[in-house]
């Protein structure tokens, strides 16, 4: 995509491109970003630069101008704009809209400082109520994360409301969904990341809310009740994460400065199931 964006404004400048080398050749852990490099070309730097080399990581360039079509990513990530409306994920949304300062700041102490701009950029310009059947509605959450969130979080939380999304789909009642959801992206989040209980990430707010939602599931409890236990556990799973230091993720980059600093995936964590607990009320 950059490729192609730097090629139309190049071509609007009356730039003729001779050769490209688009890929990965100067990495650096945990950096993204793309650069580009122009250099003017006569015939004879053309020549050397089509000759043959066995050059350690020069790429097989080929000896032509390149041809490039404009890319455009085309999600359709928008809940649907009619239906009945879901005021628990128009909670959720809300209660993340106003958080994203805050939440920020807890990265910052304990992080890099961009969970909340994440967040933001997944959430952001939805505006609640949102409408349609849950199932629709989780799956745009999840591929607004997966696809407009950067970060640790843009991925986990992706793959967290991908397998609720599924489950929804499957399962007529919400009580099961709920459980199969939350126990599959536990699963599929440890497997993703490797944090488990106690690494100081969402994980410790997902694993008991997860264990909470199959109880009730299998007790026969009604969805309130389901909520509030997932809450619960969730919640105290969230305060939990002050007094560990971090296992995984770049918490674990900052060491003892994460002490007391309650780990802000799990606080969005234990808002997704509604009842109480605003920043606040995780870091005094
Ligand atoms: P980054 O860590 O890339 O800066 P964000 O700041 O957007 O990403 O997200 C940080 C959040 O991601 C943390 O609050 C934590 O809950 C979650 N997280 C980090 N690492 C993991 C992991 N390995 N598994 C699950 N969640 C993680
Ligand atoms: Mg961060």
């Amino acid at each position: 995509m950059a490729f192609g964006e730097a090629c139309a404004w190049l071509a609007q400048r009356d730039v003729v491109i001779e050769r490209s080398l688009v890929g990965s050749f100067v990495t650096a852990v945990d950096t993204s970003g793309v650069s580009t490099t122009l250099c003017r070309v006569d015939d004879e730097i053309l020549e050397l630069f089509d000759a043959p080399t066995a050059a350690p990581a020069w790429p097989n360039a080929v000896a032509a101008r390149p041809n490039y079509e404009p890319a455009r990513p085309v999600v359709a990530d928008d809940p649907p704009a009619e239906g009945d409306e879901s005021a628990w994920l128009a909670s959720f949304v809300e209660r993340v809209q106003g958080a994203v300062d805050e939440l920020t700041d807890l990265d910052r102490t304990a992080g890099d400082g961009d969970f909340g701009t994440n967040m933001n950029a997944a959430l952001g310009d939805l505006q609640p109520p949102l409408r349609g059947p849950d199932a629709a509605i989780l799956s745009a959450l999840a591929d607004r994360h997966l696809v407009r969130a950067g970060g640790t979080s843009g991925a986990v939380f992706g793959t967290l409301f991908r397998h609720l999304a599924t489950a929804w789909e499957a399962e007529e009642d919400a009580v099961g969904a709920l459980a199969t959801g939350l126990g599959r992206a536990a699963e599929a989040i440890t497997e993703l990341g490797g944090a488990q209980v106690g690494d100081r990430t969402m994980i410790d707010a997902l694993a008991p809310a997860a264990q909470a939602a199959r109880a009730c599931a299998d007790e026969g409890a009604n969805l309130d009740t389901s909520l509030q236990r997932s809450h619960e556990a969730a919640h105290e799973g969230a305060l939990s994460t002050r007094d560990l230091a971090a296992g995984k993720g770049r918490a674990s980059y900052v060491g003892d400065a994460a002490l007391g600093v309650p780990d802000p995936g799990a606080i969005v964590l234990s808002w997704l199931f509604g009842g109480d607990g605003e920043v606040g009320a995780f870091t005094t």
